[in-house]
Formats: structure tokens, C-alpha cells, sequence
């Protein structure tokens, strides 16, 4: 499609941020763009319009700028999925690596129901292990902790069915694709 080249354009790529030897994909400056932003929207919201998705779920901080668009688009509602101790209800949570220690996002309980189709949204994936995190937390994969009166553990999990996952930028060095339990990955551009 035409209209990546030019989202792929606006991406700025900021050398040493945040730490020596990253190349940071900046996707502040598509934002600074309305047409290329829209167009940004617009490619996801044509790839799931009528596809039965009720949830989208967007990773904090940045899927919370692409997801609630194409929320309202395609009439399905949005779940954040955030960083620790940010929620203020009951929550699941889903445990992660990073390349060095762990993190961790969080889900209302109740957010989603079982068998529920759902598009989790990021604005980039590198290693994966996010979206990794994001798909078992809605459902589809092993333990989750529910913090309940302190921590306890359970099998429960959410139950809703992920349908893909859809972000602006790929890093595919990183074979993030590979992590994803085999979800589909719909990406705009990739950067090397
Ligand atoms: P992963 O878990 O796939 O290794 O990393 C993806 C997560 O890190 C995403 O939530 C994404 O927002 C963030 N991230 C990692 N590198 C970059 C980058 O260069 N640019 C942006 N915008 N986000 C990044």
C-alpha cells in the first residue's frame, strides 16, 4: 500500500536513545502529521472492520494512541493494559523478560469475557516478549496471577480469543514474529 512509505517517513529514528546503541523508532513525529496519522489509522481500521472483533487492547504507553481509534472504528471497546500497580480495580497480571530483569502488565478483571475476539495493539515489536505478555493476559496462554486481598495464584485467565496483533513498526532482526505462539503479526513497515 502507498500510504506506508510515507508512515514510514515520519518515523524518526533517534540514535542512543535511551541507552547507548539503540536506534529508537520516534513515532511522535507520524503524530505531528495528521494525513500520514490518519492514514496510520485508517490501514488498520480497514484490515479489521467486519472481522467480529469486540476488544481492542492496547500495550501502554504508545498502544494507547493507535488503539482507541481503531476501537471506535470498527465499534469494539478498549482495554488498557498497563504497567504495574496502575489499575485501580482487581487485575490480572502477566509477568515478562526484558533484556535485563523482567516487567509486567496488568488487565481488569471483567474487562473482557470468554470467547471474545480481540486485537492487541502496540506501536512496535522488537523482541516480542510484550506481545507475548499481552496475549496470555487476555486469554490465550498458561498461568496468570490475579491479585485478590494480596497475591494469589490461579489458572484463570480471561479467555477471549486473539484474533492478531497489529503494530506500526517491526524490528524483524529481533524475531519477535517468532514469540508470538503462532498469532498473526500485522505490521506497516519494518526497520532494520
Ligand atoms: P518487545 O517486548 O517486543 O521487545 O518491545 C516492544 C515494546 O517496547 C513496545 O511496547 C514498544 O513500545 C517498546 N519499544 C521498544 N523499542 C522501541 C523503539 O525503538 N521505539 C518505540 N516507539 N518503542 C519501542
Amino acid at each position: 500500500d502507498p500510504r506506508t512509505q510515507a508512515i514510514a517517513s515520519t518515523i524518526r529514528v533517534v540514535p542512543n536513545f535511551p541507552k547507548p546503541g539503540i536506534m529508537f523508532q520516534d513515532i511522535t513525529t507520524l503524530l505531528l502529521n495528521p494525513p500520514v496519522f490518519k492514514d496510520t489509522i485508517d490501514l488498520f481500521v480497514e484490515r479489521y472492520t467486519g472481522k467480529g472483533i469486540s476488544v481492542v487492547a492496547g500495550v501502554e504507553a504508545r498502544g494507547f494512541i493507535f488503539g482507541p481509534p481503531i476501537a471506535l472504528a470498527i465499534g469494539a471497546k478498549f482495554i488498557p493494559l498497563r504497567k504495574p500497580n496502575k489499575l485501580p480495580g482487581e487485575v490480572m497480571s502477566e509477568e515478562y523478560e526484558l533484556e535485563y530483569g523482567a516487567d509486567c502488565l496488568e488487565m481488569h478483571v471483567g474487562a473482557v469475557q470468554a470467547g471474545e475476539r480481540a486485537l492487541v495493539v502496540d506501536d512496535l515489536v522488537a523482541t516480542g516478549g510484550t506481545l507475548c505478555a499481552a496475549i496470555a493476559l487476555l486469554g490465550d496462554c498458561k498461568k496468570l496471577r490475579i491479585h485478590v486481598e494480596g497475591l494469589r495464584e490461579t489458572d484463570e485467565r480471561a479467555g477471549a480469543e486473539v484474533v492478531e496483533c497489529a503494530c506500526v513498526i517491526e524490528l524483524p532482526e529481533l524475531k519477535g514474529r517468532e514469540r508470538l505462539n503462532g498469532k498473526p503479526l500485522y505490521i506497516l513497515c519494518m526497520r532494520l
